[in-house]
């Protein structure tokens, strides 16, 4: 039986683990760099904008984690970008 990825839907070489629900995203983690990446969370004590609404959406994605499939490109993509952002 095939099954999909649940980052990008692709079927190819999945993998059945447990992942984030959420694939790292390098423009969002470069919006977090720019923001300053220790303390940009907390300008949402004091600010709304869309940016920080969907920051603070995607990075509680990266936060929850749960069993499903992912494909391999997707997973060997993440892990460079793990390396890149949070090493
Ligand atoms: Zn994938």
């Amino acid at each position: 039986m095939k099954h999909k990825c649940q980052w990008c839907g692709s079927e190819e070489d999945t993998v059945y683990s447990y992942w984030t629900m959420t694939p790292i995203v390098p423009e969002l983690e470069e919006q977090i760099n720019k923001l300053g990446r220790d303390t940009w969370f907390e300008k949402l004590e004091t600010e709304t904008t869309d940016e920080l609404e969907k920051l603070a959406f995607y990075d509680q994605l990266l936060n929850t984690f749960g069993n499903g499939y992912v494909c391999k490109k997707c997973y060997t993509e993440d892990e460079l970008n793990y390396i890149k952002y949070y090493e």
